[in-house]
């Protein structure tokens, strides 16, 4: 999904972060790529409009041109509104009771959309929260749907519940009281699809929201159907109410329009995407993710965001000289663990930066052990932090003791240091990688 909305936002994204000056000119070049990109994705032309209006808005503004990194803070106000679009900041969790009492979750949608399947997958989800969960058979119009959830609910080591009478309103009432009686704490309850919208299906669910009151109705919408699952949303949203969104099919080959125009149409957030046929495919929607996915720049944004809070310009100038030149320190990756561990994480700063990811292994990088290291730098003395080829074995016994750790975790520290020195003077000699890392930094 996203692949070629993203290509082209790359490439917008990449033509911008290589001027140093923009232009009135340049910005509405920029916006109508933008919208170009937007309508080829099939986004719904309101939400368009919308976006694009809101963003020469903001773009055009005395802001970005007088700004000291202008197409940075033009990429910004695409991005924020990227992920306003999507839902804003932040995930959107099920709004649910505690376990003494039972919460229901009414899945919605028509046949096909994945409803069964994502019932089961949130099962299994609810079940890794440590809520007990019932499952309940009210599709009775399909005649497999029964049979398909039961298997799935054994797959996911769920109950399921289910009579054999045709009144999906009674089985979802007995279901409750089923629930309630046997100490569950969260119902799922699974409704029949329709292959188009009718009015029965949409009594149908009427009448069993009326009943359940559920805490929430979560319609699932099938995410290759493009622009229609909007619509067809909103209907729903009209009709029977819903809560939450999760979008299935997340995984396939779409244009992406459904997942951009659902919450600015339907004004109900996407909670979850499903990802795949398992019952593990389903993950949680966070619009900044897929907005930088979007933007095909890995975190790039809030990386500049925080580097610019954190990082004063001229030191990380310095920093990258020191690196080119082969002489960071372990008194200068001291000063880099220290701003990490302010920015909140190593393996978070490895992740934002493109290239990277999984170049220095997360479990590498934990705050703790990055506590731990802190303290051996600090017990070294400055001869040792300038030089590490001088710590030999007696030298590493002290600072361990100094530090109160092992030799053990001094040697774990000089190693981890050596193998992320040669790889960064490594990439800093890849000129395309040093380029954009510049750029990133706000150093063009
Ligand atoms: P229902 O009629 O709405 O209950 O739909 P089903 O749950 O039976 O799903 C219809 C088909 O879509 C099944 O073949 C599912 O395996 C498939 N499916 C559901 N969710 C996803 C998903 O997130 N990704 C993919 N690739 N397939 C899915």
């Amino acid at each position: 999904m996203f692949d070629s909305i993203s290509d082209k936002f790359s490439s917008i994204i990449r033509t911008l972060s290589g001027k140093s000056k923009i232009s009135e000119k340049n910005i509405s070049d920029t916006i109508e790529d933008i919208k170009n990109a937007l309508l080829d994705a099939d986004v719904n032309v309101r939400v368009v409009r919308r976006f694009v209006n809101q963003t020469a808005e903001e773009a055009q503004g005395q802001k970005v041109l007088n700004s000291v990194n202008p197409s940075q803070q033009f990429i910004k106000i695409i991005y924020d509104k990227m992920v306003k679009v999507l839902g804003g900041e932040g995930a959107q969790k099920l709004e649910l009771k505690g376990p003494d009492q039972v919460s229901i979750i009414l899945m919605e949608g028509l046949q096909g959309s994945g409803k069964t399947t994502t019932a089961a997958k949130l099962a299994l989800r609810l079940k890794k929260e440590n809520r007990k969960v019932l499952l309940a058979a009210c599709d009775v119009v399909r005649p497999a749907a029964i049979e398909q959830l039961k298997v799935l609910g054994e797959s996911v080591g769920t109950p399921v519940f289910s009579e054999d009478i045709k009144d999906p309103v009674k089985i979802a009432h007995d279901a409750v009281i089923h629930a309630k009686v046997n100490h569950f704490d969260t119902l799922i309850v699974d409704t029949s699809g329709r292959m188009f919208l009718d009015d029965k299906l949409m009594g149908e669910l009427e009448n069993i929201s009326k009943a359940l009151n559920p805490d929430e109705k979560l319609f699932v919408a099938d995410a290759m159907t493009g622009q229609n699952a909007v619509s067809i949303a909103k209907e729903f949203n009209d009709k029977v109410g819903i809560t939450g969104v999760i979008l299935s099919k997340f995984d396939s080959d779409t244009r992406g329009g459904a997942a951009m125009s659902i919450m600015s149409i339907v004004g109900k957030p996407v909670k979850f995407i499903g990802t795949g046929e398992k019952p593990t495919d389903l993950e949680i929607f966070y619009p900044e993710r897929i907005a930088s996915r979007i933007l095909g720049m890995g975190d790039v944004v809030s990386l500049v965001e925080k580097a610019q809070e954190q990082f004063d310009e001229k030191k990380a100038q310095k920093l990258q000289e020191k690196i080119q030149k082969r002489t960071f320190d372990l008194d200068d990756y001291l000063e880099q663990l220290e701003s990490m561990t302010r920015m909140g994480g190593a393996d978070k700063i490895m992740e934002m930066i493109p290239g990277m990811k999984g170049q220095v292994s997360e479990e590498d990088m934990h705050l703790d052990e990055l506590r731990t290291e802190k303290y051996i730098i600090q017990s070294m003395t400055h001869a040792e932090r300038t030089n590490f080829m001088i710590i030999g074995p007696a030298r590493r016994k002290r600072i361990a003791k100094g530090s109160g750790t092992y030799v053990s975790d001094v040697n774990r520290l000089l190693k981890k240091f050596e193998k992320l020195r040669s790889q960064m003077s490594k990439m800093t000699r890849n000129k395309k990688y040093q380029a954009a890392l510049m750029k990133q930094m706000g150093m063009n």
